[in-house]
């Protein structure tokens, strides 16, 4: 496997999102690692194509999210990237008051340069940008469940817009009819753009093909801004790759298999039945005993220890959601939910600790809580287990010199097998 220096530093608002950004590169052909958080160490160079740092800054303050994005540049920098990506959410997840606008500017004055774009398009996914508005399936942004949305409720399709509320810098249009003439014409319309006065222009993009165009149009441009889509189109920039099929080899999987389950997501559901329908080991985190002080992690791993060797084991606390909400109305909703995060995340460690090498995690908010808890500082970006979820390989304290393979599947992605499924590629 070659080994480079990386071009391009990514910049993630939330961590799902981080891994949604690397899986794409990866299957660009860019051997890319995903830092957590901003990298304490500032010299240690990473041995990868791409990196992208992932943040949780998607809906903390405005000054927060510019101060953490700002930090992450300059380790990025350091790292002698030539090109950076800020990521965001594909519905472009933010209020009049939210954070892309700032962080953008933010960055643009950091890079000293005068121009970027801003496009969540990601057809794979259902979002599409047309005329500068913003779909998700066959909705407008604004009629789809986003308008709902209990943190970031969006309810202006109109990215422009949308954009334009958030910051000082004019923001323009770069539209599909554009795009459909190719690269040259959307460079010459970045120029316009710019003679104008534009500082940041949107984009439209309605399929693959138009983020493959757009993204030779965005070669040298400093920084771009995106959801996760635009990544597909930018790996075809740089020859150091390592070469097809290449970017997604991870150092052979060993050791003992657990699944640790803490989303209680229709999929997720779903998923441990299937588990344990199919006669898989699996032991029933209760939250009510977890709350009334029972060692429960204790039990747990008294109880996984002899069944290892057996194949894999499910430690859950994924339920239906009339369970949820009863344990919720005992404890409250935080509570709850910290006191499960807390004791999933001590089984994980603990069954590392045991000898498991090949972990899955379900849960968004239960896979920051384990991989913290491990202490993961770097995970290197593996093969694509279901769209959106890969494996990676990573380093932890409770395994000391040995490699972990770690799968973290945020709610509600994976097929119905996906804890099998999981396993068996890494045979
Ligand atoms: P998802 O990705 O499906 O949203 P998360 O892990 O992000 O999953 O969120 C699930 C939340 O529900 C976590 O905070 C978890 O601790 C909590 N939780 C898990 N099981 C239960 C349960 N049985 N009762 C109450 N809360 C639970």
């Amino acid at each position: 496997m070659a080994s480079s220096r990386p071009v391009l530093g990514c910049i993630a608002d939330d961590f799902t999102g981080a891994t949604d950004l690397a899986n794409n590169l990866v299957r660009g052909g860019m051997r890319t690692v995903q830092t957590i958080g901003v990298p304490l160490d500032a010299a240690a160079p990473v041995d990868a194509d791409a990196i992208v740092v992932a943040l949780k800054s998607r809906t903390i303050s405005p000054a927060d999210a510019v101060a953490q994005s700002l930090e992450a540049l300059h380790w990025l920098q350091d790292q002698g990237v030539q090109q950076i990506y800020f990521k965001y959410c594909s519905t472009f997840d933010s209020t009049p008051a939210g954070n892309i606008g700032p962080v953008t500017e933010a960055l643009m004055e950091a890079l000293g340069t005068g121009f970027t774009i801003a496009t969540p398009a990601f057809p794979d996914n259902g979002r599409t940008v047309f005329k500068g508005h913003l779909f998700v399936g066959d909705q407008l942004l604004s009629d789809s469940g986003m308008r709902h949305h209990p943190l970031t409720p969006m309810t202006d399709s109109n990215l422009v817009r949308v954009l334009q509320a958030q910051t000082k810098s004019p923001v323009g249009l770069l539209a599909f009819d554009t795009i459909a003439r190719g690269e040259a014409a959307i460079r010459a319309r970045f120029d316009e753009l710019q003679s104008q006065g534009v500082k940041i222009a949107v984009v439209d993009a309605v399929t693959n093909d138009d983020l493959m165009v757009l993204g030779r149009a965005l070669r040298g441009m400093p920084l771009v801004t995106a959801g996760s889509g635009v990544a597909i189109g930018l790996p075809q920039n740089w020859a150091v790759l390592a070469g097809e099929g290449a970017a997604d080899r991870l150092p052979p999987a060993h050791g003992q298999r657990a699944i640790v389950s803490g989303s209680c997501s229709v999929a997720t559901n779903a998923q441990v039945l299937q588990f344990r329908q199919g006669g898989g080991q699996s032991f029933a985190v209760d939250p009510l005993a977890l709350a009334a002080g029972v060692d429960v992690v204790g039990q747990a791993l008294a109880w996984a220890a002899p069944r290892l060797a057996g194949g894999s084991v499910l430690v859950y606390a994924t339920a239906e959601s009339d369970a949820v909400k009863q344990v919720q109305q005992q404890l409250g909703v935080a509570r709850a939910g910290e006191m499960v995060e807390e004791a999933l995340s001590d089984i994980a460690v603990g069954l590392v600790e045991r000898g498991v090498r090949q972990l899955v995690v379900a849960g968004g908010e239960t896979s920051g809580a384990v991989v913290r808890e491990l202490g993961v500082r770097q995970m290197a970006i593996g093969p694509q287990i279901d769209p959106g979820v890969p494996w990676t390989a990573v380093q932890s304290p409770a395994c000391p010199g040995e490699t972990l393979h770690v799968a973290l599947k945020s709610g509600n992605f994976g097929t119905p097998d996906f804890f099998t499924k999981a396993f068996a590629q890494l045979s």
